[in-house]
């Protein structure tokens, strides 16, 4: 059965609140909390501010055909507005020291929605331009920073909310940048865990990968390891992705177990049923 889902549950997941408790098993990470108000106000301005127009359209438009670059070009609206120079040299300096690039991300949401606005077509950001402009074309950053409390309840209510966004007095949001480093997507996996039990594991890529049929035996223990190391996390229930890597889980995410967290290859309805004393967990890959 579903259990409802608290602002604490909601709170827990943010990357600061579990980086803090398992920093040695994760990749190298910068917090910048609370997130400077020059990014804030710069995400909230409407339009995207470009320091060079034409130059800057010519490169999001160079993959498009012309009647795109037309329209491209009528929609793109040009904002005033930018973070101010020490913003800007902050995020400089944490981006060099992460070795020159980094993955952004707010509270709980990277901006992968908007990989197609970045000449490398990936999260990879190697300037503060990059990252202000792919948070800035994120509509799963905008949901942080709206809508992150939706569909909660209060510990003492339980009414779901979803017509108030209803942030906690002393809530911050926060900018993560995270190092880059290269992944494949073929070992990473979304693993549910239920009463601390590893109930069921399933790709995050929606690729086949013959090699994952034969492999999964070797991968389950590793998972499991992980599984138990997460155990200071303060619910019984939560998912958590993983990129596996020569014989390590390295823990990339923790989210809510609840539907607003995608199943991916696990319907909510399978995953609120599962018994979470159950032995195996069930795993899920693409199928041929
Ligand atoms: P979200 O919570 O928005 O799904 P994640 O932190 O799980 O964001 O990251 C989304 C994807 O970005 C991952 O599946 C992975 O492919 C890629 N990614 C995450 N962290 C890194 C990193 N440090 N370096 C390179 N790619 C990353």
């Amino acid at each position: 059965m579903a259990t409802p889902v608290t602002k604490q549950h909601i709170l827990n997941c943010q990357f600061s609140n579990w980086y803090s408790l398992f920093r040695t098993l994760t990749p190298k990470a910068k917090v910048i909390k609370p997130i400077p108000t020059s990014i804030l106000k710069y995400l909230d301005e409407d339009g995207i501010y470009l320091k060079n127009v034409s130059n800057t359209i010519e490169d999001v438009t160079d993959r498009e055909n012309e009647e795109g670059r037309e329209e491209e070009e009528e929609d793109t609206q040009v904002s005033s507005y930018y973070p101010d120079k020490s913003t800007i040299q902050l995020i400089e300096r944490v981006i060099s020291d992460l070795d020159g690039a980094v993955v952004p991300k707010l509270n709980w949401s990277s901006p992968k929605d908007a990989v197609w606005i970045m000449p490398t077509g990936s999260m990879k950001c190697t300037s503060a331009e990059d990252v202000l402009l792919i948070l800035k074309s994120s509509d799963f950053v905008t949901h942080d920073l709206d809508y992150a409390f939706d569909d909660c309840i209060e510990e003492d209510n339980q009414e779901a909310d979803s017509t108030s966004q209803r942030f906690p007095s002393d809530f911050s949001h926060e900018l993560i940048l995270k190092e880059w480093f290269p992944i494949h997507p073929s070992t990473e996996f979304r693993c549910f865990v239920k009463g601390k039990n590893l109930i069921a594991v399933c790709q995050r890529d929606d690729n086949y990968y013959d090699f994952l049929e034969h492999e999964m035996k070797e991968i389950l223990p590793v998972l499991r390891d992980l599984t138990s190391k997460l155990s200071e996390f303060p619910d019984p229930n939560f998912v958590f992705d993983t990129y596996v890597q020569q014989n390590r889980a390295w823990l990339i995410d923790i989210n809510p177990f609840f539907a607003r967290t995608d199943g991916l290859l696990f319907s909510w309805e399978e995953l609120y049923a599962m018994d979470y004393e159950k032995n195996s967990p069930e795993i899920r890959l693409i199928p041929k």
